[in-house]
């Protein structure tokens, strides 16, 4: 499609959209008494609606029935958890039985690590990439300790000299230098910082080539680009709720094992009670008898009141189409793209962006590196009801997502940059 650089050419995006409606869907946040211009949702998504009144349904169900809503409740808490690999399977691109909602991201990456990460002789390292989220870094450091390990055992692949992104051809090239000394490649499939989308299918099979196993941090993939897991054989993945999946601050967490691994009773995994066959559950007995799917890695009985605000947010993607939401972001971030140009075209640069350009390999996440008086540009974001992220030293990240932005607010922010360029500071 040929863009116009205008807030008609917008609207026409706009009236077109065929999603525009699942906007109302959502709580957008008020700012200066207006609604806001919304483009955080790549930390924290907004609120369905229906989160309300799909917990209060949760609470009353507990009011009437105390302990036995685990079996009465509209949605019997029991088997609570079960809905959700469906509601799951085509945003992860997994079967059923690969996909587990528990727990919160970094949670379910030790839980993963305890049974991926087996260091043995030589084979002992792991790739990660550089300006990794912090938190699987910390994750990744204990497992080496616990291993008795120092940290010559964590590999980073960084970007070359004056290059943001990460090149696949590195990443690659590290994982055949290491050889036989990879235990485990552990990649996010979105880099949270830049926004740069991996390919987790090269990576996997480089990885498997070596010998090691690979897994990949959803947080920023999840819900906002395509992901075929199983069919790409990745061994394991985990992910958060509350960033591109709306489930609110803290929500449930989810993961993936592969089918591959699931059927495997062997493999050595922290137990809890909740990952033994349902059948003898209640038994209490002694023998732990691992249930032969993702479930089998879950410890505790489920968080009902999280989940009810996840299903949720869930349904919308459903009622809306993976597909159609996936086609919706690629356009929606084209015309980010374009529009950014367009400002940043014309005189002196004011931003460069970290995002890589090429559609393949970003998001709806751009991050713009700001030449000077970053903070600045922020404040005016701020101050024009846009709520965007700051990150230092001079990086300011928004993401448009297709479920609540629109082409208009995308057209908004640029104007605003634009606007304000040349204004004395
Ligand atoms: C947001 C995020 C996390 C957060 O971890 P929690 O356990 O949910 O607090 C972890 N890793 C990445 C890559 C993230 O973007």
């Amino acid at each position: 499609m040929t863009f116009t650089y205008s807030a008609e050419f917008a609207k026409k995006l706009d009236t077109e959209d065929p999603l525009k409606e699942f906007r109302n869907e959502f709580f957008i946040p008020v700012l200066h008494g207006q609604e806001s211009i919304y483009f955080t949702g790549n930390s924290l998504g907004l609120q369905p609606k229906k989160a309300q009144e799909n917990v209060l349904d949760a609470l009353e169900d507990w009011a009437t029935y105390g302990v036995e809503g685990h079996e009465h409740a509209r949605n019997p808490w029991l088997g609570y958890h079960e809905m959700f690999p469906t509601l799951l399977a085509p945003i992860i691109g997994a079967r059923q039985e690969e996909i587990v909602v528990m727990n919160q991201l970094t949670v379910n990456l030790h839980l993963l690590l305890t049974t991926f990460y087996r260091p043995q002789g030589k084979r002992y390292k792991i790739i990660f990439e550089e300006k990794a989220f912090p938190s699987d870094e910390y994750a990744l450091q204990s497992h080496i300790k616990l291993a008795g390990l120092s940290n010559d055992a964590l590999v980073e692949v960084r970007a070359r000299e004056h290059e943001t992104a990460i090149r696949e051809e590195d990443i690659l090239m590290a994982i055949e230098a290491c050889g036989d000394e990879l235990a485990l490649v552990l990649i996010g499939g979105v880099n949270y910082y830049s926004g740069q989308v991996f390919n987790m299918r090269a990576i996997t099979e480089a990885a498997h080539k070596a010998g090691a196993f690979c897994g990949f941090d959803l947080a920023h993939a999840v819900g906002n680009v395509p992901l075929q897991l199983h069919d790409w054989d990745v061994d394991f993945a985990c992910w958060c709720s509350y960033k591109y999946l709306n489930s609110g601050p803290g929500g449930v967490g989810g993961a993936f094992i592969h089918g591959r691994h699931v059927s495997n009773a062997n493999l050595l995994r922290l137990q809890g009670w909740w990952g033994t066959n349902k059948d003898r559950r209640f038994k209490m007995e002694k023998t732990f008898d691992p249930i032969l799917t993702a479930e089998g890695w879950q410890l505790s009985n489920a968080p009902i009141v999280s989940m009810a605000v996840h299903r949720a947010a869930l349904d919308i993607f459903q009622s809306a189409g993976f597909k159609n939401i996936l086609d919706k972001s690629r356009l929606l971030s084209a015309w980010l793209h374009f529009v950014l140009n367009e400002v940043n075209g014309g005189g002196e640069k004011l931003f460069n962006l970290i995002t890589p350009a090429n559609s393949q390999e970003h998001g709806s996440q751009v991050s713009l590196l700001m030449l000077k008086d970053g903070k600045h540009f922020f404040e005016i974001l701020k101050k024009n009801r846009v709520i965007a992220d700051w990150r230092e030293p001079n990086v300011i990240r928004i993401a448009p997502v297709p479920l609540y932005n629109t082409f208009s607010e995308v057209f908004i922010f640029a104007e605003i940059l634009r606007k304000n360029i040349s204004l004395p500071k």
